[in-house]
C-alpha cells in the first residue's frame, strides 16, 4: 500500500449527533501531521458523483456542537454495483486520495469492505449510529445523545401522565436491537419495557399492568422498541386494548431522537475515535474498524462488526424489572 498522505472523510447512512465533532477531529489530526483532507460529501453518493472538496482547520470551526452531518449523508443503491464502485474510485483516484476514513453503521462498513477488497485504498471505518448495535464497541456515536434525548421526553411525558393517572406507550428506535429502549426504559423509570430480545406476553402485560393500576391507581410508562416482536407501540396499544380497562395514549419519539446537539460522552468519543483513525492509518492499519471497548481503543476487523453480534446486557433486563415493581 502507498505511503498514505492525503485522506478522505465521510458519513453515511443513518446521521448520529456527534459525526460533526468526528470528522472535526479526522480534519485537524491530518492536517496536524501534515496531510491532505479532503471531505466527501452526501456518502458514496457523493464519491460517485465526485463531491470532494478539500479542508482546512477552519473548515470544521463552530461544529464540535451540532447534531446532523456537514458532510451531509445518504444511501447509494448506486454503490452496492461494481461499476458505481469503479467510479467512486476513480474520483479518489484523481483527487490522490490513498486513505479513507468513513463513519456509520454496518451497511457503510460493508461498503468499506468491498473497497479493501477491490482497490489498494486504506480504510478505516467508524461506528456513528444511534442504535448502538454495532459489534466491537462499548458505544457508538450518536447514542448517549439519542438516549438522553428519549429520556429528556419521558421525564415530559411522565408529568402529564401523572395528572391523568393514564398508561403512556412510548416507542424509541430500535429495529433489531434494543440497546435504546433499554437504557431509556431503566433511566426514564419505565413500569415495563418491550424490546426485541425479549419475548412480549400480551396477555401477562395486560394482566401486570392491570393490576399495579388497580393497586396504586398511578400512571404507568412503557417503553417500547419499534421493532418489537408484538408490534410496534400502536400495535402493543392496540393489543392491549382489548385487555386492558385504564385509558392509554402512544408518543412515538421518531426522529427526535437522531437530532440535537451531541451529549459531552458522544463529543468525546467522537474525537477519540477521529483522532485515533489517522493516527492508526498512518502507521499502516487498514480494513478495520476502530471503537473504544472497556476505555481503550479497540480495533476490530470490517467483517466482524456485522458478521457478529453485539449483545445486549441481558442482566440489565432482570434488574429493571426490579427497579420497577
Ligand atoms: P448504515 O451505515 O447506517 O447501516 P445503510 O445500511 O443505509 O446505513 O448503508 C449505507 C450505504 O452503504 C448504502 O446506501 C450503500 O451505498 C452502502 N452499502 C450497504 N451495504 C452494502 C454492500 N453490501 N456493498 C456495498 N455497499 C453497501
Amino acid at each position: 500500500m502507498a505511503k498514505v498522505d492525503s485522506i478522505g472523510v465521510f458519513t453515511s447512512g443513518g446521521d448520529a449527533p456527534g459525526m460533526n465533532a468526528c470528522v472535526r477531529a479526522v480534519v485537524r489530526t491530518g492536517v496536524h501531521l501534515g496531510l491532505k483532507v479532503f471531505g466527501i460529501y452526501r456518502g458514496y453518493a457523493g464519491m460517485i458523483d465526485g463531491e470532494i472538496r478539500e479542508m482546512g482547520r477552519r473548515s470544521v470551526s463552530g461544529i464540535i456542537h451540532q447534531g446532523g452531518t456537514v458532510l451531509k449523508t445518504s444511501r447509494s443503491p448506486e454503490f452496492e454495483t461494481p461499476e458505481g464502485r469503479q467510479e467512486a474510485y476513480k474520483n479518489l483516484k484523481e483527487h490522490g486520495i490513498k486513505g479513507v476514513i468513513g463513519i456509520g453503521g454496518d451497511g457503510t462498513f460493508r461498503g468499506l469492505q468491498s473497497m479493501v477488497e477491490e482497490t489498494d485504498m486504506a480504510i478505516i471505518g467508524l461506528p456513528g449510529t444511534i442504535d448502538n448495535d454495532i459489534y466491537g464497541t462499548d458505544f457508538t456515536i450518536g447514542y448517549d445523545t439519542a438516549v438522553n434525548t428519549a429520556i429528556e421526553a419521558i421525564d415530559k411525558i411522565r408529568d402529564t401522565a401523572q395528572s391523568h393517572d393514564r398508561l403512556f406507550l412510548v416507542e424509541v428506535m430500535g429495529r433489531d436491537a434494543g440497546f435504546i429502549g433499554l437504557e431509556t426504559g431503566i433511566g426514564g423509570g419505565a413500569e415495563e419495557i418491550c424490546i426485541p430480545e425479549f419475548r412480549t406476553d400480551i396477555d401477562g402485560l395486560a394482566e401486570h399492568l392491570e393490576r399495579r393500576h388497580v393497586q396504586s391507581k398511578a400512571s404507568l410508562i412503557m417503553v417500547i422498541a419499534e421493532g418489537d416482536d408484538a408490534g410496534d407501540a400502536t400495535e402493543i396499544g392496540r393489543k392491549l386494548k382489548e385487555k386492558v380497562g385504564m385509558s392509554y395514549r402512544v408518543t412515538v419519539l421518531g426522529h427526535i431522537q437522531r437530532g440535537g446537539s451531541p451529549t459531552s460522552k458522544d463529543r468525546l468519543l467522537a474525537s477519540k475515535l477521529g483522532y485515533h483513525a489517522v493516527k492508526a492509518l498512518m502507521v499502516g492499519k487498514a480494513g478495520i474498524m476502530l471503537g473504544e471497548l472497556h476505555n481503550r481503543i479497540s480495533e476490530t476487523p470490517l467483517e466482524e462488526t456485522w458478521a457478529r453480534k453485539k449483545s445486549i446486557d441481558y442482566g440489565m433486563m432482570e434488574m429493571a424489572r426490579v427497579l420497577s415493581e
